[in-house]
């Protein structure tokens, strides 16, 4: 009887590490404080897993910041402008890495894989000197240990850390990571000889990269760094866990046969394939850590389908190798349902949260002992079954209209450029015209009012009546800036997709259903639990109410169908396509809304379609398709002379250019200035782009204010790529994280370059 956990969130039940954190940065505690919090944490976790009876409880899967910063650390990879001189590295050098300090910036922070995690990137040349340099891995197993848990350690394997390494600035492209396998592993030996000398008898090597379409050098990697690591190892048994995909049958193969591996862990929720492999062929005497039980998602397991399939996999590696695991760390998804205490009864039912998972991953593990605990197993499978059969979920009708969609491509009938031509006797705009992405800064004051407002501390009447303020002095603001086309501001949203959430039918919001999406950041994604739709309009009152203040023409502003799915906590009882077609429709209803209402100008956001784009190669083609599809929907019925704008974050747009243009929007707004305007050399290689973009002229992620000349030597970089007609002027992203004293300055800049440009052309 054999249960594991991949990895448990670090947060707390209620994000207690989080305000540690921002309370030491701010220098409000110590860092004896901060330990404090962080040990009881650890120590909780640790004994509520004991207590659930698993028997692989992991440790050093909690982290100040961030898993891959900690190994950086553990490997001494510090990049040398943070100036740490040797010895154990301590708090000063690794938040100075991983947040920046007064003299230097941050390193940098990309997506952990698919999830919304973010980790810091380690950046290596051919000069790096690694050194032992944090015992962490160390220093938490006996922390366990002397509470009475035996844990597996829990390293980022060799290979995955190069692999999702970034050459250092200056190193030439050429420079290959997997160069530095040879230095690397004797610090792992050394982590290794010590952690079998404090008396671990299991390690676990995450090594996520094995989802990806590797190349071959990359795969034999695995093999020369497992056998260069088999003496240290030996007498120790080893995981190496896998996990958001299934494992390319090639890389299986090489998984497989290193000697030194004792069990192999997969995802068996996203891996599609992996059964079929495992019973093509599991090396025999070897240990399978099978993750049934979703690590990204918040649903409760369906335990007779799991223990099912767990029965059919004991028949192929045997009963006494198999271990009922979490497809993924905890990490990504909500920490403990206890603390909900506005779900009614029923939706609860249907829930589980990590404390939750670990519980089902150990009645898994006793029911195929043959010791099943049936109330348990009948409890889960009456919530299964009022969840398959509640109305609460099925809307007939969003039913027959998303299935109706099929078979028709929802394109707008007239071209891009004549739309253009149309719109643009309309609206009437110079050329380069000037515009915001949507929000304006959200100020301690905004905040309260909402608060109240939904507190019902403040009545209706006084809550629009401060909104409408606030939009009339963003207005305002906008027309002495002299902004061609302008924004409402966003004063009436906390957060670009739970303001559509909360008015949509089929979406639910949890109290503390808090996830880590990078440091002491995190976020409370909705969660999609049934068919949605759109009891009445959203954002009409508002945007009508701004438009009516001014002669300009005024944006109206919605979150687009695949950001919303992307970004929420999504139903498994349905592919995920159908679900952003129902949103779709829902989002449709508002532009069409907002058209009669006489907004000629709509933005859908599609902030996060990038996100979204599967591990594989094999499977993108696919989601872009619905995806772009779905955004389609929202807007093919509106009339030539509806402006149909649409946003994207910073991400790499260069692979999947062909499917934004595919999006047919009349205009789309890019961020483009972190990027060192990679999104440009696209252009530069001759993609054609028909309707109008607008690249980010400046960052908004920071502070600094951009000088007239400077963006005005951005935009003349644009126009040697793109069509002066086609170009519009506009930041990288939205102003809400910004203060009015930065705002005005830097949007009275970037209107003045586009003026100086315009004479000039
Ligand atoms: N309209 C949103 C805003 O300006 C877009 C935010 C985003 O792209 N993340 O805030
Ligand atoms: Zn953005």
């Amino acid at each position: 009887m054999a249960s594991h956990i991949v990895g448990y969130p670090r947060m707390g039940p209620k994000r207690e590490l989080k305000f540690a954190l921002e309370s030491f940065w701010d220098k409000k505690s110590s860092a004896e404080d901060l330990k404090k919090v962080a040990a009881d944490l650890r120590s909780s976790i640790w004994k509520q897993m004991a207590s659930a009876g698993i028997k692989y409880i992991p440790s050093n899967t909690f982290s100040y910041y961030d898993q891959m910063l900690d190994t950086t650390a553990m490997l001494g990879a510090v990049p040398p402008r943070y100036g740490w001189t040797g010895g154990e590295i301590g708090f000063d050098t690794y938040f100075s890495m991983a947040r920046g300090n007064a003299s230097v910036p941050a390193m940098e922070m990309t997506k952990w894989f698919d999830t919304n995690y973010h980790f810091i990137v380690p950046e290596l040349g051919p000069e790096i000197k690694f050194s032992y340099a944090s015992h962490k891995a160390i220093d938490e197993y006996k922390e366990a240990k002397a509470l009475g848990v035996d844990t597996v350690p829990v390293l980022v394997g060799p290979v995955s850390y190069l692999l999702l390494s970034k050459p250092a600035k200056g190193v030439e492209k050429s420079f290959s990571l997997l160069s530095l396998l040879d230095k690397i592993l004797p610090i792992y030996k050394e982590v290794v000889a010590e952690l079998k000398a404090a008396g671990a008898s299991w390690i676990q090597f995450d090594e996520p990269t094995l989802v990806k379409d590797l190349e071959s050098h990359q795969l034999q990697a695995f093999t020369a760094a497992y056998s260069g690591l088999e003496s240290a190892l030996s007498g120790l048994n080893v995981i190496v866990e896998t996990y958001f995909a299934d494992v390319p049958a090639e890389a299986f193969k090489i998984l497989t046969s290193l000697k030194c591996v004792t069990g192999f862990g997969f995802d068996l929720v996203r891996g599609a394939q992996t059964l079929d492999l495992i019973t093509s062929g599991f090396p025999s005497g070897k240990y399978l850590f099978a993750g049934v039980v979703d690590g990204r998602n918040i649903w409760a397991n369906d335990l007779a389908a799991s223990l099912s399939l767990l029965q059919t996999l004991e028949g192929i590696v045997g009963k006494d190798k198999l271990v009922v695991s979490t497809s993924c760390s905890l990490l990504h998804t909500a920490v403990d349902l206890v603390n909900e205490t506005k779900f009614d009864k029923e939706l609860k039912s249907w829930l589980a949260f990590a404390a939750q998972k670990v519980i089902e991953v150990n009645s898994l593990a006793k029911a195929l002992a043959g010791h099943k605990d049936e109330a348990f197993f009948s409890e889960n499978a009456a919530a299964q079954a009022s969840r398959k059969s509640s109305p609460r979920v099925t809307n007939e009708a969003v039913q027959k209209a998303a299935a109706a969609l099929r078979g028709s491509d929802h394109r707008r009938a007239t071209n891009v450029s004549a739309r253009l031509d149309a719109q643009q006797k309309k609206l009437n705009l110079p050329i380069l015209p000037t515009t915001t992405i949507g929000s304006f800064p959200q100020t301690i004051e905004l905040r309260r009012v909402r608060r109240e407002y939904k507190a019902k501390k403040i009545s209706e009447e006084e809550y629009v009546k401060a909104i409408k303020e606030e939009i009339n002095k963003v207005v305002k603001l906008q027309e002495e800036l002299d902004i061609d086309v302008l924004v409402h501001g966003e004063p009436e949203r906390n957060d670009m997709v739970e303001y559509f959430g909360e008015q949509l039918s089929g979406f639910a919001f949890s109290a503390n259903g808090w996830v880590q999406s990078y440091g002491s950041r995190c976020v409370k994604p909705p969660i999609i639990f049934g068919d949605v739709s759109r009891p009445k309009a959203m954002t009409v009152f508002w945007s009508s109410m701004a438009q009516s203040m001014t002669a300009r023409p005024m944006k109206g502003m919605l979150t687009g169908p695949v950001t919303i799915l992307n970004w929420s906590f999504v139903r498994n009882d349905q592919p995920r396509f159908e679900t952003c077609y129902q949103i779709a429709l829902a989002i449709k209803d508002e532009v069409e809304d907002l058209e009669k209402a006489g907004i000629n100008v709509i933005q859908i956001d599609e902030a996060a379609l990038r996100e979204g784009l599967p591990l594989r190669k094999s499977e993108q083609a696919f989601y872009l398709d619905w995806a772009v599809h779905s955004f389609r929907i929202t807007n093919c019925g509106v009339t030539d002379t509806t402006q149909i704008h649409t946003h994207m974050c910073y991400s790499n747009f260069n692979d999947i250019i062909h499917s934004i243009i595919d999006m047919d929007a009349d205009v789309i707004t890019i961020e483009n200035s972190r990027s060192d305007e990679k999104l440009l050399s696209v252009f530069r290689e001759g993609v054609k782009y028909g309707a109008g973009i607008g690249p980010g002229v400046y960052d908004i992620h920071s502070p600094r204010i951009p000088s007239t000349e400077e963006i005005a030597d951005r935009i003349n970089k644009m126009l040697q790529v793109l069509e002066t007609n086609i170009l519009w002027v506009n930041p990288d992203c939205g102003l809400k994280t910004r203060k009015y004293h930065e705002v005005k300055p830097a949007l009275l800049n970037m209107v003045a370059a586009a003026k100086q440009i315009r004479t000039q052309l």
